[in-house]
This record gives C-alpha cells, structure tokens and sequence, in this order.
C-alpha cells in the first residue's frame, strides 16, 4: 500500500460517512445505535455467500419473527427453516438456532464479546467472529471476506492466488495492521463498503476511490487484472426424479434426511436418477405417470436437475415408508420449509391444475 495506513484510514472512514448505504442492519437517524449485538448476528450470517438486496427482506422478516436470541432459541426449527427459505445455504439456519441456544445456555442470553468466544458458537468461523467483535463490541479485530480480500489485493498489488494458504495469511495480517486505534467497526464496514460499491469485481471505479492514491493496483494499471481469476471447476451434473402424486386435491410430500442437502426440509418425492433405473420403485403406488417437464437448479458447486412426473396414488398406498410423509393441499405448502426446486415444481403444478 502507498503511503500512511493513518491518512488510508482517515480517507476511508470519511468516505463511508458520506457514501455508505443505508441498511437494516445499520445505525441511521432512526436507529442511532449502538447496535443489537445478536442483529449483527443474523445479518453477518445472512450475508455470507449472499447478496445484499436478497438479504434484505429476509432479515427484516426474521427479526420481525425473532426479536431477540431467546425467541430464535426456543422456536421450533422447522420455522426457522420455513422463514430462510430461498436464501440457501441452509446450514447457516441450523447453525444460528444453535448458536442462539448456545448463547442462552452458556453465555446468559449474551454474544460473547471476544473473538476466541464467539469462534466457540456453531458456525461462527473467523470472519463471522471478526465481524461481531468488531461492529458490535469495537474490539480490534480484523475481518477479511471476499470483498476485503479483492481491496486488499489491489492496494498492495498481490497478482498471485489470493486464495493459497500463503496469500490467506498474509492478507489476514495486513486487514491487522491498517486497523485504526478507534472506530474499528465503522473502518471493517467501510472496507467491506468499499468492496461493494467501489472496487468492485469488474470495472472498479477508481476515479472515484477515496483510496485511490494508496493503491499500487491501479499506480501499475493492472486493477482490472487482481485478483488473479479463479480457476474454473467443472460442476458435476446431478439427475433426480420428482413424482407428484395426488389424491384428492392434495399432494404427496416428504421430509428429508436430517443432514446434508435441504436437511429436513419437506419435499415432492424424489429419487435419484440412478436408482430408478430398471424396475420402478411405486409400482404399487403410483397410477400412470405422466412426464411434466424437467426444474433446473444451479448451486455453487453442483447442478441438479428434476425430471417431473405427475400421477395419481392408487387406494391411498404411499410409496415409501422410510422418511416422514404429509398430503398437503399445494395452498397449505407454505406451511413447511420446501427447497427452491420444489417451490418452482408446486408453481408447475399450480398451472398444470388450475
Ligand atoms: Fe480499488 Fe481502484 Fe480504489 Fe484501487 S483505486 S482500491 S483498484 S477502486
């Protein structure tokens, strides 16, 4: 970084009191502060991984439902996981009930303050921990996601992978060093702004950095060029079976096992691909199936793809007796956690019924 990490520091956090956006989770005029330790909490866990506009309503919904750790704590998680539907990613649901009751029942209702504290909640891990130490309690702490990683590369001109264990470490100490002696919340923050709104991915807006003469990326011109790209991996294709099955006016659905993918989440019955080959599994159950069509869905790392079939139950049989089964009207699904292929798969039904 060129020249003092006092005059950066001053730069930035004027910057950030002028430019910074005004979020939910974020003192304002209305919400002069200081701020709920355990909204920042559900915010930093929200937006790992996600958006800023998707993490909005969510957010707004969940603390509406959920003031304080002690409700989040006591509910049932099925709820927990009906209100994070769509958002993904939803270890980070079973995860922060845990904490929540982690915190009830080891820290009297309060976050921890310390940073080696809150590494001790489920699924807290450096940045998370980072991020509550400091923009809740002000410890100085640093915190390095994906957007403080890019701005960090790009003052000191790292062109190698900022990903290796080497880079990791050096980053984390460098977010250390710049830290301010005070303000360390708002400096974290305006980082992380910055990142968003500025020195973004594609196109960064160096003309209007407040950081701009710090920075070695852009002195060299090759800010367009860090960090180095990733490399990309080929996402391996998954094929699944969906049977919606039907008996008067209501449909068929499941829950699915306890860990892994959508972990108790409720769904159309579903097989994979290659365990339907050969004899099929419903030839008792299941009446004339009928293809519907095929949902796609992307995540991060893999694809899936459902092959939707729609039939009719015969006496009432069930299919399978190995996982906990409901009939539901499709205007009653609301009522249970459903991952997003399925929620696309009741809006086929919908129109296929109406
Ligand atoms: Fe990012 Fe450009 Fe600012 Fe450097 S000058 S920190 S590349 S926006």
């Amino acid at each position: 970084m060129l020249l003092s990490t006092k005059t950066f520091g001053r730069r930035l956090l004027e910057w950030y009191m002028k430019h910074r956006r005004d979020l939910p989770w974020r003192c304002n005029a209305q919400r002069p502060g200081p701020l709920d330790p355990y909204h920042v909490l559900v915010s930093e866990t929200m937006l790992q991984q996600t958006q800023v506009a998707t993490v909005v309503p969510y957010y707004l919904r969940f603390l509406a439902r959920f003031p304080k750790v002690a409700d989040l704590a006591e509910v049932d998680e099925q709820e927990v996981l009906r209100l994070w539907q769509g958002l993904g990613y939803y270890s980070r649901a079973r995860n922060l009930q845990s904490a929540a009751r982690k915190i009830l029942s080891d820290h009297g209702g309060k976050l921890p303050r310390t940073r080696d504290e809150l590494l001790g909640l489920p699924g807290i891990g450096r940045y998370t921990a980072g991020a509550i130490a400091s923009i809740a309690f002000d410890q100085r702490v640093p915190i390095l996601d994906g957007n403080v990683t890019r701005v960090l590369c790009r003052l000191d001109n790292i062109r190698t992978d900022p990903r290796s264990r080497d880079n990791q470490n050096i980053l984390w100490t460098k977010a250390e060093e710049i830290l301010p002696s005070k303000g360390i919340g708002d400096f974290n923050s305006a980082l992380m702004e910055l990142g968003a709104t500025v020195c973004t991915p594609r196109n960064p807006q160096c003309l209007l950095c407040p950081v701009q003469k710090h920075c070695e990326a852009f002195a060299a011109g090759m800010q367009e060029s860090i960090p180095a790209p990733r490399k990309a991996k080929p996402t391996p294709l998954c094929r699944r079976q969906t049977y919606c099955i039907s008996r008067a006016g209501k449909w068929l659905i499941e829950q699915r096992p306890p860990r892994g993918r959508w972990a108790g989440m409720w769904q159309f019955i579903t097989i994979e691909t290659a365990q339907s080959s050969g004899e099929s599994l419903f030839p008792l159950s299941v009446l004339r199936p009928r293809r519907l069509g095929l949902v796609s869905h992307a995540l991060t790392h893999r694809r899936y793809e459902f092959e939707i079939f729609i039939a009719r139950s015969r006496n009432g049989d069930l299919p399978r007796s190995d996982r906990p089964t409901q009939w539901v009207k499709l205007d009653d699904l609301h009522r249970y956690p459903v991952p997003r292929p399925h929620v696309k798969i009741a809006a086929m039904l919908r129109d296929e019924t109406a």
